[in-house]
């Protein structure tokens, strides 16, 4: 039984048949889509590049044709972990031997007035998408509420559609809490020379709006941004109430171990609702990245199937704005040094994180040698020659042996 037919979900009932798992799978969504994914939703889908066919996991009839029963548009409201069953909102009990939850997790919404006005939209869904391209076009005034991966992703789609758009950022510069200052630095540039504005170090007080309609963002430096609708972009926030009310032990996400196993065992959980360890960083992290609800979904799959769980994989993300493709892998946390490879004005370039000598993470910007080697050297774990590091004359392979 699997609850939450997303990423994740649609992900490791393909992976448990491919491990072999002969028994019934159901897969409950209640989204109305099958399982689709939600990159291209501030990217591609957005700017009108991509079809919805292009957005599914996989065909539609392939569910039916692998035996998964593919249960959309009901929501799981309680688990009787004594039993072994999954509630649904429709009333009817499913029974389980193994349980996945897969359920995500939502936009975090903005604790202020005027939240709730037409035109203050979010972004995690086809629908929400549906919604925010309804509005974009030529001269909308889009506020962005947060400088992070999606609110930079929706500035240059808007600005691609010829909308104006105005980024608003508490932190003193975009991407705080997940990149580095050179990094930052590169894409408020990038961002800027494409006419994006920037409000950063901003607190919101208030949405205001006119009959009803958002029109403007209230600072609390008593600036108004002046706007025809609102992104915000502020986090999301792990759906484990379901989680929660069952019992299964839980923190900001439903903890899980290296199988994604839960504190029930007959109960796993996968994707962005879990709070996984991280055996390289030595320490626990919600990730929320395509790569992680897959490597779950095989430790889930592996678990389940009687198979040896697969060795940790170095957590990696993307981003696409305008032509630029950035590749991250590990984290750029607890890093005592900071080098460039390369050249931030040329457009590609790579930040490699340093701890002790040895890469933790790295963000590269159009550089994908620099992104595969450095995902090798942050599994290695090794001192790294710092000088080749840095010299674009030695060729990464090169870095690595
Ligand atoms: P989801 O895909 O959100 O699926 C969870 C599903 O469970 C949802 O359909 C939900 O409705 C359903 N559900 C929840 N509760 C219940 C319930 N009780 N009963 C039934 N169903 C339920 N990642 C990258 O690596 N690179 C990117 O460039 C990138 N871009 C992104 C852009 C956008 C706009 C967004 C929103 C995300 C992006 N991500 C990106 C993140 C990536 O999409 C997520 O990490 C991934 O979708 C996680 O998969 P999931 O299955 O855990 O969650």
């Amino acid at each position: 039984m699997i609850v939450g037919a997303g990423h994740a979900g649609g992900a490791v009932a393909a992976q448990l048949r491919q491990f072999g798992f002969a028994g019934p799978i159901t897969l409950v969504g209640e989204e109305a889509y099958p399982p689709y994914q939600r990159p291209p939703l501030s990217k591609a889908w957005l700017k009108g590049e991509a079809g919805s066919e292009t957005l599914l996991l996989r065909p539609a009839d392939y569910y039916a044709g692998a035996g998964i029963e593919l249960r959309l548009g009901a929501t799981a409201t309680a688990l009787d972990r004594e039993g072994r069953a999954v509630q649904l909102s429709d009333g009817s009990v499913y029974p389980y031997d193994s349980l996945i939850l897969a359920c995500g997790a939502r936009p975090r919404t903005l604790p202020v007035p005027g939240a709730g006005l037409d035109g203050v939209l979010a972004l995690r869904s086809i629908a929400d998408a549906d919604r925010l391209k309804a509005v974009l076009r030529p001269g909308l005034r889009l506020a962005i509420i947060g400088g992070g991966y999606i609110g930079l992703e929706v500035a240059a789609s808007a600005r691609h559609l010829g909308a104006e758009a105005t980024v608003i950022e508490r932190e003193s510069r975009l991407l705080a809490r997940v990149a580095c200052p050179e990094l930052s630095a590169f894409y408020a540039d990038t961002h800027t020379a494409r006419g994006v504005r920037f409000v950063l170090g901003a607190g919101v007080e208030a949405l205001t709006g006119t009959a009803g309609q958002v029109c403007g963002v209230a600072l609390s430096d008593g600036n108004v941004i002046a706007c025809d609708a609102v992104l915000v972009g502020v986090g999301a926030q792990p759906n484990d109430e379901l989680a929660q009310a069952a019992g299964l032990a839980c923190d900001s996400g439903v903890v899980v171990d290296l199988e994604a196993r839960t504190s029930d065992p007959a109960i796993f959980a996968i994707g962005d609702m879990t709070r996984r360890p991280l055996p390289l960083y030595g320490c626990t992290w919600r990730l929320e990245s395509v790569p992680n609800a897959l490597e779950q979904g095989k430790q889930a799959a592996a678990a389940i199937t009687g198979r040896p769980a697969p060795a940790p994989e170095v957590p990696w993300f993307w981003s696409d704005q305008y032509e630029f493709k950035l590749q991250i892998a590990g984290l750029p946390i607890a890093a005592d040094q900071v080098l460039i490879r390369g050249n931030a004005g040329s457009g590609r370039f790579a930040a490699f994180h340093l701890r002790s000598g040895a890469v933790v993470a790295v963000e590269a910007v159009n550089a994908p040698q620099e992104f595969m080697a450095g995902k090798l050297l942050i599994a290695s774990q090794k001192p790294v020659d710092v000088a080749q590091l840095v010299d674009t004359g030695v060729p990464m392979k090169e870095v690595v042996a």
